[in-house]
């Protein structure tokens, strides 16, 4: 059985003390069953978070690593340094990450990979932008982005790859994309996997929307066969908000 899964992206953030107070809320909130919480915090919190953690079902998360294992990358952090933390999973791709930082589908491979070799689930972020759904290449360009990002790992690796389908144009704006819509790019995206990995893996691999997710949108979006959760931003700040999306399962 697949993973339900809800992670909070804090993105660029919470001071440290605030961001503790956060973790620590959400700590005492969660209850034990079967939905995984990932909390990712900026790197500088992550090892107070990963400390803070008390619950067997909540875990700490990196927002991005580097694509170097070590050695003179200034201002870098490594997977290994992720991981030395306490922290389990790390997010790659971000639609953030390829487009102010122009980290590339070869860029964001060598990321996955270094993740894995340091024990960390990869979250490997695809979506399309607006003009690519409005011609009709939505489809086509995030069976590429997964494609490009992920179909070179064994099948021993790719198992433990989270999916978070977020298109570009409902990041931070308030637009969902509808049940729908999400629905259809989570099927293909599945269907995609099963191809090159089969039915077994495909049917195990947690595919998370994300995109403007709220409390109030949560449960529609999450009832669809294929949205196994949600990665979450500007509403994982609130520990109220946050904590009402992943009641929504
Ligand atoms: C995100 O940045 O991953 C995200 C989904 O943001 P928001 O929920 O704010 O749209």
């Amino acid at each position: 059985m697949r993973k339900k899964i809800v992670a909070g992206n804090w993105k660029m953030n919470k001071t440290l003390q605030e961001g503790i107070e956060l973790a620590k809320t959400i700590n005492r909130q969660v209850e034990e069953n079967e939905v995984i919480i990932i909390l990712c915090p900026p790197f500088i919190h992550l090892s107070e978070v990963a400390g803070s953690i008390t619950k067997d079902a909540l875990f700490a998360g990196g927002q991005n690593c580097s694509s170097e294992a070590s050695g003179a990358y200034t201002g870098e952090v490594s997977a290994e340094m992720i991981r030395s933390t306490g922290a389990e999973y790390v997010i790659i791709g971000h639609s953030e990450r390829r487009t102010y930082f122009k980290e590339t589908d070869e860029i964001l491979n060598k990321k996955v990979k270094l993740a894995l070799a340091n024990d960390l689930i990869p979250i490997f972020c695809c979506g399309e932008v607006l003009a690519e759904r409005q011609s009709g290449k939505h489809i086509q360009i995030v069976k590429s982005q997964v494609e490009k990002g992920l179909f070179d790992l064994s099948p021993e690796d790719f198992r433990r790859i989270v999916i978070a389908y977020e298109p570009v144009w409902a990041i931070g704006t308030g637009v969902t994309a509808t049940a729908e819509q999400a629905q259809e790019m989570h099927k293909v995206i599945r269907e995609h996997i099963t191809d090159k990995y089969g039915n077994e893996i495909a049917s195990n691999t947690s595919i998370l929307y994300g995109g403007s997710c709220k409390p109030s949108n949560a449960k529609e979006l999450f009832s669809n066969p294929d949205v196994d959760g949600g990665l979450i931003g500007g509403a994982s700040l609130s520990a109220s908000d946050f904590m009402g999306i992943v009641n929504a399962f």
